[in-house]
């Protein structure tokens, strides 16, 4: 069973996808951290986040396996990871490394922006998360302080409607809602009871 999870940024889809991925026994990708990396090494290198040839290739070295959560987490790498994403040959060099992952033998949990609509068309579940700008930013200031990260709250309202808007608004796989999706607002919603109505949306399309 494949199980697309997408939203945009702090809607609660990475807590939701890593809750359903456990409670299924299936593994997780949390695809946001393909961009957010790429970006990385761009800015590692000196790079400009840009350049598409170099960002291609900045793509294509990534190893699934050599994630450094820590540098890769916070407020800045989101912001340029949105930059290198609306980057076509980026998302192309990073479509097959998604699909793999999504094929694995009995199913896998993927999360981001494109995965019911470019990533696993075929998905069994798709859940569209999304929470109201405001909360979303409560909650990533909430979670950026407990990184220790010094947070503005209006800064970082401001970060998630550019990132919204870019996001959106790009050519290449814009964060749109799949049309099979089910959307699930998780505005007033804590985790438990969001995680309650994930896994009921799920089990229905498993009938
Ligand atoms: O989900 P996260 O905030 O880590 O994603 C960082 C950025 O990566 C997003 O703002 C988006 O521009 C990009 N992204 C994407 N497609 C995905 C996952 C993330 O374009 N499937």
């Amino acid at each position: 069973m494949i199980i697309a999870i997408d939203g945009p940024a702090a809607s609660g889809k990475g807590t939701l996808a890593r809750r359903l991925a456990a409670h299924f026994g299936l593994p997780h990708l949390d695809t946001g951290l393909l961009y957010r990396a790429t970006a990385r090494a761009l800015i590692d290198a000196g790079e400009r986040l840009d350049d598409s040839v170099r960002a291609e290739a900045a793509a294509r070295g990534l190893a699934l396996t050599d994630f450094d959560e820590d540098k890769l987490r916070g407020r800045e790498m989101g912001e340029a990871a949105s930059v290198v994403a609306a980057i076509p040959a980026v998302r192309k060099a990073l479509l097959e490394m998604q699909q793999t992952f999504a094929a694995r033998p009995g199913g896998a949990v993927l999360d981001g922006r494109d995965i019911g609509t470019v990533i696993c068309p075929n998905a069994q579940a798709k859940i569209f998360v999304t929470a109201s700008p405001e909360t979303r930013a409560n909650r990533r200031a909430l979670e950026l302080a407990g990184r220790g990260e010094k947070v503005d709250y209006a800064a970082v309202l401001e970060d998630i409607r550019k990132r919204d808007e870019r996001d959106s608004s790009r050519s290449s796989a814009p964060l749109v809602i799949a049309q099979d999706a089910v959307v699930l607002d998780t505005s007033a919603l804590d985790i438990a009871a969001a995680f309650k109505a994930a896994l009921a949306i799920v089990d229905d399309k498993r009938g």
